[in-house]
């Protein structure tokens, strides 16, 4: 049995401010400590519950955050940027059984700890299929296309809920509980990582390859925070302006779907300006 770890950091145990997730600040530094200890808590939990294999994904902003040294010798980590399927990229080779969602958070607009989806201030909402979407919920549809369950969540518990929508048999564990956008009731990392642990060990037995779901046509709308960003993202083949602030664009597949949205997503981020946005 092969696992995937999507592994995210917003939703990681302790963090709630952006520099908690900024590369190179000192919260940073102190916060991927604990992002690493929920992530080797879910390795070992897999292990536990007979996994052969487990290759953790990092997906979070460089993705260069997780302490491969700390992590159990029995792991494969994917640390950079630059992938196929981003934030799931590994599960397009026919040999993961099931893939879990570590550090996951709720998405723009929502209520939620550093809730976003992609960038962190530019993007206001997304739907897919007129359905609010998070990261978790775009990727569960990619990994969908490749037979690959979702077995486990973690994040708030904003996510977890998120998470009860696109993935409703995954285990879940809230390592925090969301007060606002910046603060949140925090437990442990030790006591965290002996849930993420056990959650772990249960979802090895939902890690069970099923037919690939054909579930397009997949129209993506997505709004931003100001309406240039809007005009900018039409560059993007396929992508029309569907009002002030929004663009919309379909594909037939998820998997052009996800790599549609990293393109608009890119050239986005390339039309923000310092000062103005
Ligand atoms: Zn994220």
């Amino acid at each position: 049995m092969k696992i995937l770890i999507s592994a995210d950091m917003e939703g990681a145990t302790g963090v709630t401010w952006p520099a908690d997730v900024l590369p190179g600040t000192p919260q940073w530094e102190r916060c991927r400590a604990m992002f690493t200890s929920d992530v080797n808590a879910a390795v070992e939990g897999f292990f536990d519950g007979g996994a052969d294999q487990v290759l953790v994904n990092e997906a979070h902003w460089t993705m260069r955050n997780l302490l491969l040294e700390r992590l159990d010798d029995r792991v494969e980590m994917l640390t950079g940027r630059h992938k196929t399927l981003s934030m799931v990229e590994g599960v397009q080779h026919g040999d993961v059984d099931g893939i879990a969602f570590v550090g996951y958070h709720a998405g723009a607009g929502m209520e939620g700890v550093l809730a976003h989806t992609y960038l962190a201030n530019q993007i206001t909402g997304v739907w897919l299929n007129d359905v609010r979407a998070s990261e978790g919920l775009l990727n569960a549809h990619v990994v969908a296309e490749y037979g690959v369950p979702v077995v486990l969540v973690t994040g708030d518990d904003v996510a977890c809920e998120d998470a009860l929508g696109y993935a409703p048999e995954a285990l879940k564990v809230a390592v925090k509980d969301h007060v606002s956008r910046y603060a949140a009731v925090c437990r442990t990392p030790a006591r965290t990582a002996g849930d993420i642990r056990a959650a772990a060990k249960e979802a090895a037995r939902l890690a069970v390859r099923h037919t690939p779901v054909e579930g397009g046509p997949f129209t993506v709308a997505v709004e931003f925070d100001a309406e240039h960003l809007a005009m900018a993202a039409t560059v993007v083949p396929g992508a029309e302006r569907t009002g002030e602030r929004k663009v919309a664009y379909t594909s037939a597949t998820m998997y052009e779907g996800i790599r549609t949205f990293k393109a608009v997503t890119t050239i986005v981020s390339a039309a923000v300006e310092e000062q103005y946005g």
